[in-house]
């Protein structure tokens, strides 16, 4: 499997590691686009938000109970912070191994770009 994402969860490439359990990995973004941009994935490969099936719901759940706990940790709790997941091409999907961005620590626009 020639996925990156798989690679930094298996410990295969270097990351910036924030998180690591059974089920989810977290690292800093290559590229961050704020001063905290975190990327939260499951160690599962699953291309797209499109692939997922019911019985992964509570992985997609952990996923966001991470972001929280790291959100939290980087001091954004009450100052905001924004989750992203973007699905195939219009969104601008690059990796294709589902992660969940996690931006704060600047002020945001909306709607996003
Ligand atoms: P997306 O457009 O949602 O698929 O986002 C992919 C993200 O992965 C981008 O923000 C990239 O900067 C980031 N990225 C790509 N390769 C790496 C890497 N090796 N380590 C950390 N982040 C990466």
């Amino acid at each position: 499997m020639d996925c990156i994402f798989c690679k930094i969860a298996a410990g295969q490439i270097p990351a910036k590691l924030v998180h690591e359990d059974a089920e989810v990995v977290a690292f800093r973004d290559i590229n961050p686009v704020a001063p905290t941009h975190i990327l939260i994935i499951p160690r599962e490969h699953i291309e797209t938000v499109n692939d997922l099936e019911p019985g992964q719901a509570g992985m997609v759940g952990k996923l966001h109970l991470v972001a929280r706990e790291l959100a939290r940790a980087e001091g954004l709790s009450e100052r905001g912070y924004r989750l992203i997941l973007n699905c195939g091409p219009e969104a601008g999907q690059a990796v294709f191994h589902i992660h969940l961005h996690l931006i704060g620590g600047r002020k945001m626009a909306w709607p996003p770009g």
